[in-house]
């Protein structure tokens, strides 16, 4: 099969060309087994999960755990139990600031993060971390982009309670050293939860092996619909920490005096989830891991996109194999959203602003990038149309 009746919105033309899709960091497209489930959901099985006696409802709680199944396949987890299902990665990640700041936080402790989180690996903290008097711990990217174990290693004390880290950050496109970063912290005995929101695209994850303690990460940028996310977590820790929200589905028995909580991992999911969207993660992840993406793409870039005179690229790892294929840059004398505006009447669709990580627009002195950014469904041939379309548009500007 070609990709674009694999991908279907990929045979759209953009002002009379055919598109290219570089935007897959914010969200990927879905192959057509996935619009094909989703639609025969609606068809033919649509009823609300684990409440009724009917069968369409029946059916419908199996297609919910099997997508859930899907996904405990996909990370390696022990048992479905340790698999909740939000909305998206910020969902998961406010899910777990505030349920775990609740359960093992106070006063004076701290929680580290890293300069280059995206705003949902920031601000929920900031949030809760507030009303306990604890603070917010920030461990800095070099010019590079990379983080230093050295200086990782010195900011661990008791005081400690959490290191949250991007898996792979979505504007350096860096693969942080997770599995260094999970073994030191350990050592100290302080737990470690990764936003996979962009790793779990471009990683293999197995979340045993590397042994996080979480790993939250956004079905939609995994070919699955939009509205569904995942929070791993491991079993003692969503044992012990208190629910998120309270509602439906989330509880044992209810009184006015006392209630209690359903088991893993509906304790975590309250009300009618976005179960048709959850389903849908089987074929997605049957996608993801039937695909990559093309091996020549990232050395490439890496070696076309500085001979643009005056582009700089941010997340240039030591290691070539430690970037993924996300490419944010800036251009002197130019805006990033200048370029994206012409690359679009191109049909070349990038993203420009900041991307949702100011501090790291700040730590660079900028106020935003530009960021293509590719999935298996991009050819090699994109991307050399992407560098000659940038040069066009950077010789417009200048
Ligand atoms: N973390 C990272 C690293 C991301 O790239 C994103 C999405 N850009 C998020 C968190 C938030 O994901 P969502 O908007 O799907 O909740």
């Amino acid at each position: 099969m070609d990709t674009a009746s694999q991908i279907p919105i990929l045979s759209r033309r953009i002002y009379g060309r055919d598109l290219i899709y570089l935007d897959n960091a914010a969200t990927s497209q879905k192959p057509q087994s996935v619009i094909d489930m989703e639609a025969r959901i609606w068809r033919e099985s649509n009823a609300n999960i684990h409440r009724a006696m009917h069968t369409l409802s029946g059916e419908m709680t199996d297609l919910y755990e099997e997508g859930r199944e899907a996904v405990r396949r996909f990370i390696g987890a022990s048992s479905r139990e340790e698999v909740i299902f939000t909305s998206g990665a910020t969902a998961s990640l406010n899910l777990l600031a505030r349920c775990f700041t609740e359960r093992y936080v106070t006063s004076g402790d701290k929680v580290i993060v890293s300069e280059a989180e995206h705003h949902s690996n920031i601000v929920p903290w900031q949030i809760v971390l507030a009303g306990k008097g604890a603070s917010l711990e920030v461990l800095p990217v070099d010019e590079k982009g990379e983080i230093s174990l050295e200086e990782f290693g010195k900011m661990l004390d008791p005081r400690v309670k959490l290191v949250s880290v991007a898996h792979i950050s979505n504007v350096l496109g860096i693969v942080n050293p997770v599995e260094d970063i999970i073994r030191i912290a350990h050592s100290k005995g302080i737990p470690v939860a990764l936003d996979g929101a962009q790793g779990i695209v471009h990683e293999k994850v197995d979340v045993q092996k590397l042994d996080c303690d979480f790993y939250a990460f956004s079905g939609h940028k995994i070919y699955a619909p939009t509205g569904t996310g995942v929070l791993y977590g491991k079993m003692k820790y969503l044992e012990e920490m208190p629910p998120f929200m309270g509602g439906g589905d989330m509880i044992d028995k209810v009184t006015f005096e006392k209630t209690t909580f359903a088991p893993l991992p509906l304790k975590y999911e309250a009300g009618t989830p976005n179960f048709v969207a959850a389903a849908c993660y089987a074929p997605a992840l049957e996608y993801a891991a039937s695909a990559a993406v093309d091996p020549e793409i990232v050395p490439f870039l890496l070696e076309e996109l500085p001979k643009i005179e005056g582009l700089r690229l941010y997340g240039t790892p030591q290691d070539v194999a430690r970037k993924a294929p996300v490419f944010s840059f800036t251009v002197e004398g130019t805006h990033p959203s200048d370029i994206a505006q012409i690359l679009d009447k191109l049909g070349i669709a990038v993203r420009s602003g900041h991307v949702c990580a100011e501090p790291l627009m700040a730590r660079y002195g900028i106020t935003g990038v530009c960021r293509a950014s590719f999935a298996p469904y991009n050819t090699l041939q994109e991307a050399e149309a992407f560098v000659k379309a940038l040069r066009r548009a950077v010789d417009m500007l200048r």
